[in-house]
């Protein structure tokens, strides 16, 4: 399977990019559908983190409070490096096994923090959405009705626009132009990977 990974900042356009390649035919992965997926209940995953974190760890529905995780690993850096050398392996494989099971000619593997995870020899090619730094807040703000200060912290703990940048095999403009510019770049990029994704086929 010839794998596109879409990757991007908070706000940068990751989801609704992705839905207008699912709208040409493409099968989409989530890595952080998978991400929610591999702690459902009754997960093995989940069960190891109750057993590391205690019962605490969870909602009164039996669900992971994450919100009650992220403070426990946010002060305990042994901890984060505990959870994330369980998830990271499951989230891995789910990513792979999804992948391989996708039935359109390629597949768009959305990955929001590709760069920070060092995940991009998963894919085939990196595509990465780019807009700058006041668009990112600004439409972040908009859409999450957060404020400024808050989402300038989420910037400030991903990955910056270069080091992005940097990892891109293309890179698709989310800022300038119309929608239909951007629908244009959309549909030029899927005829690249279309014509990819043939040469690699058997
Ligand atoms: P996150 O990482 O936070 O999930 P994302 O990268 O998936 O974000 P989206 O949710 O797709 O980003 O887009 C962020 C916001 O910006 C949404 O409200 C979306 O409607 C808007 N948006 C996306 N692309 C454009 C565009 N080209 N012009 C104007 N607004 C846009």
């Amino acid at each position: 399977m010839y794998v596109v990974a879409i990757t991007g900042g908070i706000g940068s356009g990751k989801t609704t990019i992705a839905n207008q390649f699912a709208a040409l035919g493409i099968e989409v992965v989530d890595a952080d559908l998978i991400a929610r997926e591999v702690v459902a209940p009754g997960t093995p995953a989940l069960a190891a983190i109750v057993n590391h974190f205690g019962p605490e760890i969870l909602t009164e529905q039996g669900l992971l409070d994450r919100r009650v995780l992220r403070e426990r690993i946010f002060s305990d850096p042994a901890a984060k490096s505990w959870l994330n050398a369980l998830l990271h392996p499951i989230i891995r494989s789910e990513m792979l096994r999804q992948c391989a099971a996708v039935s359109s000619p390629y597949c768009l593997l959305v990955v929001p923090l590709l760069v920070e995870n060092r995940l991009t020899e998963l894919a085939d090619r990196v595509l990465v959405i780019d807009v700058d730094e006041a668009t990112q807040i600004e439409r972040t703000c908009r859409r999450d009705g957060v404020s400024r200060e808050q989402a300038e912290a989420i910037l400030a703990s991903q990955a910056n626009r270069s080091e992005r940048l940097a990892m891109a095999d293309d890179v698709l403009d989310n800022q300038s132009g119309t929608t239909e510019t951007i629908r244009e770049r959309i549909l030029a990029l899927h005829e690249t990977y279309l014509a990819f994704a043939s040469q690699q086929a058997p």
